[in-house]
This record gives structure tokens, sequence and C-alpha cells, in this order.
């Protein structure tokens, strides 16, 4: 069930909205040179022994994108589809994010090309223990912190942690984030990405005059960031009539009760075959008329093909790269207004940054603590880049780039180069 073209190359999107922000920001060959590109790239062999006894090789890599803000920060994908080319595009985009929401850290991202759900849990747990110590030498709490993406989650960094651990002789919470409470994990931070996507959601409606109660939404993913989004927005009065995952898509026009639809999914595994909800395609999901659209699946759904028939005011992009550069274009000649990425899921990295900070400190945050903390700095963060959108008549995604590249330029010509 894919509504995504495999011509769009993620890192050629990466690539061209850096050079849209970079030509607005003037700035020069030297820093662009500096930049732009990952630090780091390590391809992975993991062979695991299978439950029938084969032994049967992923590959799996880790890109490290920038380091000159602090250590590289960034998830682990496990996905059929996940190339080189995508992770190198998700840890871009890292680097960028962490410094719209200015926490010090670079970028990074991982991925092992898998299909996790015909998987069993000791396959999964081998090749997560495989993978780890491949990537050893990269990671650790001062270099480079994992954390959790599409199809991994608090077990699979519980994994990554021990494993890790049992290297260096004692328990080490610092190197990855989205742990499990009971291994340094934090509170707020399995909610982070949606309550963050949430918040961003409650200022662009205020800049636009929009109501939050009775607010139509649709929701494309109904995974971490996608149902917690989705969670927040129905209790917050919007009515959010359509929602999908990889098997389905269901949709009431009355609005679907979302605490429901999670324990449904959380039962069946699928949002499909969900009480009072009818059956629609992915293609008339993202044309449905409403206010809010939160993509929170997978990137270059929204394109070139499709973009004319989305029908909505405003577009919050939980996941990753869920809108092409042509289909960019479009959505803003018809004024939508997009929040972007970078600054839409943003919330995840920053509770993640909370967690690094609580297992450097070995000093725990209650989770209203982290709650206004992470409200404080989603709104500085929409703020900075909603004055940049209006001063210099640019995109919210242009916008946002500006903000975390001209964050990272300005630490990059402090340090200088080396050597
Ligand atoms: P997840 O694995 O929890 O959920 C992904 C969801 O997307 C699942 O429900 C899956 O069924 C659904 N899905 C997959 N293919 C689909 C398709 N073709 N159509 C509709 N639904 C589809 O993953 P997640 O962590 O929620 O990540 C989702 C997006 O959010 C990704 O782009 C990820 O990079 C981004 N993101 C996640 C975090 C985080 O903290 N988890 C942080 C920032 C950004």
């Amino acid at each position: 069930m894919s509504t995504t073209r495999v011509a769009d190359n993620s890192y050629d999107v990466a690539l061209e909205n850096f050079d849209a922000a970079a030509n607005v920001l003037g700035l020069n060959n030297d820093i662009r040179e500096m930049i732009k590109y990952p630090e780091r790239i390590l391809t992975v062999s993991v062979p695991i022994r299978m439950e029938d006894g084969h032994i049967h090789r992923f590959e799996g890599y880790r890109v490290q994108h920038s380091t000159v803000r602090g250590p590289a920060k960034g998830g682990i994908r496990y996905h059929p589809q996940v190339t080189l080319d995508e992770v190198k595009a998700l840890a871009t985009w890292m680097t960028w994010k962490c410094a719209v929401v200015n926490i010090p850290f670079g970028g990074a991202k991982g991925g092992i090309t898998c299909d996790p759900k015909n998987m069993t849990q000791g396959e999964l747990e081998r090749m997560t223990r495989r993978y780890t110590s491949a990537i050893l030498p990269l990671i650790g709490p001062e270099q480079d912190i994992p954390a959790p993406d599409v199809y991994t989650n608090p077990q699979t960094m519980a994994w990554i942690m021990d494993t890790y651990s049992m290297t260096k002789g004692y328990a080490i919470h610092g190197v990855v984030t989205g742990k499990p409470i009971a291994l340094g994990g934090s509170l707020g931070r399995n909610e982070a990405t949606g309550r963050g996507a949430f918040y961003t959601v409650e200022h662009a409606c205020a800049h636009l005059n929009i109501q939050m109660k009775g607010a139509t939404v649709v929701v494309q993913g109904f995974g971490n960031a996608g149902s917690i989004a989705a969670d927040l927005l129905h209790k917050a009065g919007a009515k959010v009539i359509a929602v999908s995952d990889s098997t389905g898509c269901v949709y009431n026009k009355n609005g679907l009760n979302i605490s429901e639809l999670i324990r449904h999914k959380e039962s069946t595994g699928r949002v499909a075959g969900f009480k009072g909800s009818e059956s629609i395609t992915p293609a008339e999901l993202l044309a449905l008329q409403c206010d809010i659209l939160v993509p929170a699946a997978l990137e270059n759904v929204i394109h070139a093909d499709n973009a004319k028939a989305v029908r909505t005011k405003i577009i919050a992009e939980a996941a990753n790269g869920p809108i092409t550069p042509a289909a960019d274009r479009i959505l803003e000649a018809s004024g939508v207004f997009v929040i972007p990425d970078i600054l839409c899921n943003a919330g995840g990295v920053t509770v993640s940054y909370f967690e690094w900070v609580q297992d450097e400190q070995h000093l725990f945050w209650d989770a209203q603590d982290i709650y206004k903390r992470l409200e404080r700095i989603m709104k500085t963060s929409f703020e900075d880049t909603l004055k940049i959108h209006l001063d210099h008549k640019v995109s919210m995604r242009i916008a946002a780039n500006m903000l975390g590249i001209g964050r990272v330029a300005e630490a990059v010509k402090l340090r200088g180069v080396y050597p």
C-alpha cells in the first residue's frame, strides 16, 4: 500500500532544500563545502542465524552527517526500503532539526534493510545486537547517540544499550535515547514526537486564525508519531476524520474515537476493521477535504502527481520528508501552510536531549517538567521560524532550513578548519 514514487530520491530532496536555504542566507562556498555533506558513512554487514537455522545477511548503515554543534544524534530505522541515500537524507535533516530547536547535537541516522514485521523477536534481537557491535566504533554518549525510528522501539534501544554496555563492562545509559524508563529512559519520550507536532499545530492554528475545536484532521501513518498526534488533537477538540497505517485507511466523516482506535490497533495490529469506520484508499485519504493533514509515515508521499489533489489548510509533517520539492511548490501556490518536518517533529529529539542530559546527570525529572520544557522549546522554534518566513517571504520549509543551517554555519565559522 505505497503512495511513494520510486523516482523521488530523499537525498536529492535534502540537497535541494539545503541549496534553496543556503542561497537565501547567502552562504559562501567554503561554508557550504564544510556543512552540506555527511562527515562519516559506515556500511555494515549484519549476518544472523534465522529461526530455521540458516544464516541471513542484512545490510546496515550509520551515517554521521554533522558533529559541528555536538555529538551526532539520530534514530535507527528497520524497513525493507532502507537505502544508504535514505539514511544520508535523514541524517542531514537531523543536523538542521537539532539546530532549529537549538540543542547541542549534530545529526546522524542509521538503518537496516530488513522486513521486521516478518521477523521473530529472537531474530530482531540478534540483528540489533550484531548491528550494534558493527557500528560500535562510531557510537557512544559523547560521540553518536541512536534513538528509535520507523519499526524500532524502546526494546530495540534496550538491546543496543545492553550490547554497548557489555563491551565496556558497565552500564552506560546515555548511549541511546528512547529507552524504557527502567533503563534510564525519560518520562515523556515515547509521546514526544506527537506531542511536539501537536504544539506546532496549535501555533499554526493561532497564526492562521483556525479554531482547533471542530477542526478536521487526517493522519497518514498511525504509529508512534501519528497516533500520539491524533490523540492529542482529538483531546483538544479537533475531529480526526481519517487515519491510515501500512495495512489500510479508515474514515468517518463525523470523527473517529482515537482512544478506541489506539486500543483497536493494539489488539489487532492494524487500523483496518475499526468499528463505525469505512475503508478508503491511500489516495482518497490524502485528497480528503480537511483543516489539518498530518503525514506521519514515510518520505515522498506527497509528490508532483498528487499534490494538486490535497485539500487542506495546514500540513503538519510529523514524518520526515513527506513532501517533495515539486509538491512543495504546488502546495505553496495553493496557499497550504506547511509546518516542515525539521520543526514539526523535533519534539522527539528534544526529549531525547532531555533523556541524555538526565542520564549524564543521573538525576531524573518529572513528566510535567518535561512537557513544560518541550512546550517552551517548540514555541520558541515555531516563532523563530515564522519570523524568518514573514521577514524574508520564504516558505516555512526554507525558513526552518535557514534557521538550522544558519546556526550550523555560525558554529563552523567559529571552529574553523582543522588542521
Ligand atoms: P512507527 O514505526 O511507530 O510508525 C510508522 C507507521 O506508519 C505505522 O503505523 C505504519 O503502519 C505506517 N505506515 C508505513 N507505511 C505506510 C504507508 N505506506 N501508508 C500509511 N501508513 C504507513 O514509526 P514512527 O516513529 O511513528 O515514525 C513515523 C515517521 O515519523 C517517520 O518519518 C519518522 O522518521 C518520523 N519521526 C519519528 C520520530 C520518533 O521519535 N519516533 C521522531 C521524528 C520523526
